[in-house]
C-alpha cells in the first residue's frame, strides 16, 4: 500500500481532487478547482483487498477528481471521467473514523464524484447539487499534526574546560508557535497562543539520546488543522541549559516567560502592521501574518535575545544558552509533506559560552 499526498477539498464543488499539479482540474462550479480552507488529505493506492475497503477508485487527468471508475460518471470537462494515467486507489468505508481521518464522503450516483457529504457542492451531470444516495459512509485520511523532532545529539565541545569530552549535564526544552494560532482578542488587540515543550535531558546521556534515531522525540507538536490561512509558519525555539548545580526547572520558567513575552511582542508588532483586529470577529485568525511571523521571530535570534539572556543568566546558577527559533514555512496543506524541509535530517549547531553542540532534528507530519 502506499498514501499519496496532495490530494485537496473544493470548497465551490465539494470535490476531492489531486492538487499536486500546475492544473488543478476543472470545477464543476466554473474554473479550476479551489483548495482554499482544505485539509491535506492523502488517499491511498495498491492497497491488499480488506473488509471494508473498496477498490476501483481513480483520479481523472481531465476533472483531478477522484471517482468510482467502475461506472465512468460524468466529468465537468465534459463527457465521461478518463480513467489515463490514474493509480488504483482504494477508500475505507463504513468504519470509525481514526485520528487523522474525516467521515461523511460520499460517492455521488450521478457524476461518481468523491464529495463531502454534509456539503451538497455542485454535480457535473445536471448542474444541481451532488447526491448522497445510497452511498458508503468513505472514510479519507488527511495529515494533521506537524511535529519538530529531535533525533539526536552530539557534544564536540564541553563547557567545563578542565574536564575535556563530556561531563556537561545539558537540557532542552522549547517554545512553538504557529503564526495561525494569532487570534483577534476580546479587546481586538492579537492574542498570541505559545506551546510549551517538556524539558528533556540530560541530552548527553546515551540513554536519553540514544533511542531517538529509532524513535525520534517529538518536542513540540503543532496542531495542522487549525483554522487560518496559508502561508504559515511554524517556528520552535530552542532553549538549552548546562547545569551546574542550579534549579533547572526555574531555569526553564525564567527562559519560557522572559523569551515567550519578547515572541508575543514581536509578533503582536507583526499583527498590528497587518491591520489586525480591523473588522474582525473576536477568536479569529489574523490572516495574512504567517511569513511575517516567523521572520519576526527568526529576527530575534541574534541581537534580539542578548540582552534578555545576559539578565536572565545573572540571576541563575546554570549556563543558559541564546534561544534558538527554527521555522518551517508552509505554502499550503496539501503540499507540507512535499517540502524540502519536512522529513529531512538537519543538525543545529550550538556554540556558546566555550560549547560546542549539535542538534540533530526534523520536521516530520503524521
Ligand atoms: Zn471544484
Ligand atoms: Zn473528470
Ligand atoms: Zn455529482
Amino acid at each position: 500500500m502506499t498514501r499519496q499526498p496532495g490530494w485537496a477539498s473544493c470548497p465551490n464543488c465539494q470535490g476531492l481532487h489531486f492538487a499536486g499539479h500546475d492544473f488543478k482540474g476543472a470545477c464543476p462550479a466554473g474554473g479550476q478547482h479551489s483548495q482554499e480552507g482544505t485539509f491535506g488529505y492523502e488517499i491511498d493506492f495498491d492497497v491488499p483487498a480488506e473488509e471494508n475497503v473498496q477498490h476501483g477508485w481513480a483520479s481523472c487527468p481531465n476533472c483531478k477528481g477522484l471517482h468510482f471508475a467502475e461506472f465512468k460518471g460524468t466529468c465537468p470537462a465534459g463527457g465521461q471521467h478518463s480513467t489515463e494515467g490514474s493509480f488504483a486507489y482504494a477508500l475505507r468505508f463504513n468504519v470509525p473514523p481514526l485520528p487523522g481521518s474525516q467521515p461523511e464522503w460520499n460517492a455521488c450516483p450521478k457524476c461518481q464524484s468523491l464529495f463531502f457529504g454534509p456539503f451538497r457542492g455542485k454535480c457535473p451531470a445536471d448542474g444541481e447539487t451532488h447526491s448522497g444516495e445510497n452511498s458508503f459512509n468513505y472514510v479519507v485520511p488527511h495529515s494533521s499534526r506537524l511535529q519538530f523532532r529531535l533525533r539526536g545529539f552530539r557534544e564536540n565541545q564541553s563547557t567545563d574546560d578542565f574536564l575535556q569530552g563530556g561531563d556537561d549535564e545539558i537540557f532542552i526544552s522549547a517554545t512553538g508557535l504557529d503564526s495561525s494560532s494569532v487570534r483577534v482578542g476580546p479587546d481586538g488587540k492579537p492574542v498570541v497562543n505559545l506551546i510549551t515543550a517538556q524539558p528533556v535531558g540530560d541530552v548527553s546521556e546515551d540513554s536519553v539520546r540514544g533511542p531517538w534515531g529509532a524513535n525520534p522525540h517529538a518536542l513540540i507538536e503543532f496542531d495542522l488543522l487549525q483554522q487560518g490561512d496559508f502561508p504559515r509558519t511554524y517556528t520552535t525555539t530552542l532553549f538549552v541549559v548546562e547545569q551546574d548545580n542550579g534549579d533547572l526547572q526555574q531555569d526553564f520558567q525564567e527562559l519560557h516567560q522572559q523569551v515567550g513575552g519578547k515572541m508575543k511582542a514581536a509578533v503582536v508588532g507583526v499583527a498590528a502592521g497587518v491591520g489586525a483586529g480591523i473588522g474582525a470577529a473576536v477568536g479569529s485568525a489574523v490572516p495574512g501574518i504567517g511569513t511575517a511571523v516567523g521572520g519576526a521571530l527568526g529576527a530575534l535570534a541574534g541581537a534580539g535575545y542578548d540582552g534578555l539572556i545576559s539578565v536572565i543568566d545573572e540571576g541563575l546558577q546554570d549556563e543558559i544558552f541564546t534561544p534558538i527559533p527554527i521555522t518551517l514555512t508552509v505554502d499550503s496543506p496539501w503540499r507540507i509533506r512535499t517540502q524540502p524541509d519536512v522529513d529531512s535530517l538537519k543538525a543545529q549547531k550550538v556554540r556558546e559560552h566555550d560549547a560546542d553542540y549539535d542538534i540533530v532534528y526534523d520536521w516530520h507530519v503524521v
